[in-house]
């Protein structure tokens, strides 16, 4: 049986592998040609940089995965100062808790609600997103943990793998489960979203709307999807 030690260290070349990308000699050439380019569009856009100097105001947040292949403003066109972005490991977001450690995700959506005013979160999930996968690959009982944080994190997301699995067939390929498993994980962290009191008031005023995403880099597609606020209705007692 394999060690927990070579588990882990076979489990760190695979994702090394999966990142590994050709190193140029300089690793600034291509970007400073790209912001040669960048200054050009800056001296000739100075009315909009003076704008942004002094104050964003976007209608958008995007709360998406770190994964180098899905960088939003890239694949929706955004401009600098269209939407604010917080990005993580598989896109997650968790519940409210004011014990819990998480604090990146619940500033970051508080700053774009309470001042920023956001008219829109929405949270984009994608195709064979390594974090999703390897919270269907986890065993319960720990023993082909691989990192220091990264089961701690993704783990956010364990409602979503239930759901998932329960809705999968057994028998279906693997591909079925990991995308499913996405999407019910956009779906989990945009009711986590809503348990934060300040994106439920301005959602139930109709200030702010969540909608989910599905970006989809194997076929090309990008499906997105609304959150309904539901109110229950008045009752006399
Ligand atoms: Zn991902």
């Amino acid at each position: 049986m394999e060690s927990v030690d070579n588990m882990q260290e076979r489990k760190l070349e695979e994702l090394s592998l999966e990142a590994n990308v050709a190193c140029p000699v300089d690793p600034f050439e291509k970007m400073r040609k790209a912001f040669e380019e960048f200054k050009a569009y800056f001296k000739k856009e100075k009315e909009l940089f003076d704008a942004l100097a002094q104050s964003q105001h976007p209608k958008w947040m995007i709360i998406a995965c770190s994964d180098s292949r899905v960088d939003p403003a890239l694949v929706l066109g955004l401009e600098l100062g269209e939407a604010f972005i917080l990005r993580n490991i598989a896109s997650l977001i968790p519940p409210h808790s004011k014990q819990s450690g998480h604090k990146s995700g619940a500033s970051a959506i508080e700053y774009a609600v309470e001042h920023l005013k956001v008219e829109h979160i929405m949270i984009v999930g994608h195709s064979r997103c390594g974090g999703i996968k390897a919270l269907l690959e986890m065993k319960e009982d720990g023993s082909n943990r691989f990192s220091e944080y990264i089961e701690d994190w993704i783990q956010i997301a364990q409602p979503a793998s239930e759901i998932a699995k329960a809705k999968v067939p057994h028998d279906s390929p693997f591909e079925e489960l990991w995308t499913c498993c996405v999407k019910e994980s956009v779906n989990l962290s945009l009711r986590n979203c809503m348990s934060y009191p300040f994106v439920k008031i301005p959602m139930e005023k109709g200030l702010l709307t969540l909608h989910g995403a599905y970006f989809d880099f194997v076929n090309g597609a990008f499906d997105v999807w609304k959150l309904k606020c539901k109110i229950d209705e008045h009752q006399s007692l």
